[in-house]
């Protein structure tokens, strides 16, 4: 189970800094949309959204949208963002990203998975080798009863983390 542990867990993505990403090597970032992101509300980046991008941006990170939703939500999303977003990605299965990293030219050593789940999206990063796996609580989660499972499933690998990073 403690591949599936995420190397850091942050409170949001617009926590993490490019001069972050940079001093672990990174340079792509598998970036999960959903409740990562923005809410399964928000058809578009909100401004903070947007602005955490254009920092990535400027400073030479290459975000790569990676979801598990459908192609029109995706485009929309990426539209403007200047970024490519990949729908219908089977995470974690790993067919497609490992297509789409070759196409990007990423390495597992220079290439970080950002997300809010840990069956789907560290787990990903974990089959694929990637050298950081970021993990942020979901914003605002589904309801249902599928989600809450799924959930309750997380809390063992969550509390591994907390226990590692435990200060003495
Ligand atoms: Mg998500």
């Amino acid at each position: 189970m403690s591949y599936l542990v995420p190397h850091f867990i942050f409170d949001s993505y617009s926590g993490i800094t490019p001069d972050f990403l940079l001093s672990k090597g990174i340079k792509f970032v598998l970036c999960d949309i959903d409740n990562t992101l923005v809410t399964y509300d928000d058809p578009e980046p909100t401004k903070e959204v947007t602005s955490w991008l254009c920092k990535m941006k400027n400073a030479g990170i290459e975000i790569i949208f990676l979801s598990n939703n459908e192609k029109e939500r995706v485009t929309r999303f990426a539209r403007d963002t200047g970024y490519k977003g990949y729908a219908d990605s089977g995470k974690p299965l790993t067919g497609k990203a490992r297509k789409i990293m070759k196409e990007a030219g990423a390495l597992q050593s220079n290439t970080a998975v950002l997300g809010d789940q840990i069956y789907t999206d560290m787990l990903l990063g974990a089959r694929l080798g990637l050298s950081l796996r970021i993990f942020v609580p979901p914003i605002k989660d589904k309801k249902t009863l599928f989600f809450r499972f799924k959930r309750l499933l997380e809390r063992p690998v969550l509390y591994r983390y907390n226990r590692m990073h435990k200060k003495t």
